[in-house]
């Protein structure tokens, strides 16, 4: 039953993927050398998405009508050298997915814009870094609880996961990490991030 809405899921994603992919042949890898706005949280695969690019990208809990803004406050992605604690490079956005993703290993994770999740992510923007989480985030307008999925590279909310087996999930939405049902992961020696932040709380 899941299977099978994954799947029709995921077809629909490949087609708007496509009309993406074709109509921005070459991504702009031009590092983030100013401070970026139009960064928001979707609450239906818990992703940070860009949406101030084409459309609301595609979202694995519904690629059909894109990411949600609902209940999402307004982020922004640090220019290099802006940072106040210590940070992470090698982050970069995706053009199909719109989701902000870690490129700093050569992996391109897996993205929904793919039928079978063994498709990478399209590299629009390279040169993002991020936060690691820490002392005075409430102070700073820093939210705390993002968290890099091991399986498909995008930044996600951990913070309203709910464990399962190795896997944190809303459980609501299983249908959030492009690489299979079992939604996103991280583990808890993993990095803990935090994001430039106002408005409501994700
Ligand atoms: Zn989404
Ligand atoms: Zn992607
Ligand atoms: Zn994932």
């Amino acid at each position: 039953m899941e299977i099978t809405r994954r799947q029709a899921l995921r077809t629909t994603g490949l087609l708007s993927g496509a009309v993406l992919l074709g109509s921005t042949a070459l991504g702009t890898q031009t590092p983030a050398n100013a401070s970026e706005s139009g960064w928001r949280w979707c609450q239906k695969c818990e992703g940070l998405w860009f949406s101030n690019g084409s459309g609301r990208g595609i979202c694995m809990a519904g690629p059909g009508v894109g990411h949600s803004t609902e209940n999402s406050g307004y982020y922004t992605m640090l220019a290099i050298g802006e940072e106040i604690g210590a940070s992470q490079p090698g982050w970069s956005r995706c053009q199909a997915c719109q989701g902000l993703y870690y490129s700093g290993a050569g992996r391109s994770g897996s993205c929904a814009a793919t039928l079978s999740g063994s498709g990478g992510h399209y590299q629009a923007k390279s040169g993002y870094s991020l936060e690691y989480a820490g002392q005075n985030d409430a102070q700073e307008h820093r939210q705390p609880g993002w968290r890099w999925c091991d399986k498909c590279e995008l930044l996600w909310f951990g913070a309203r996961a709910t464990f399962a087996g190795n896997h944190l999930w809303n459980g609501a939405a299983r249908d959030q990490c492009p690489r299979d049902v079992l939604g996103h992961r991280y583990y808890d020696y993993n990095a803990n991030y935090r994001v430039p932040h106002v408005g409501l709380a994700a």
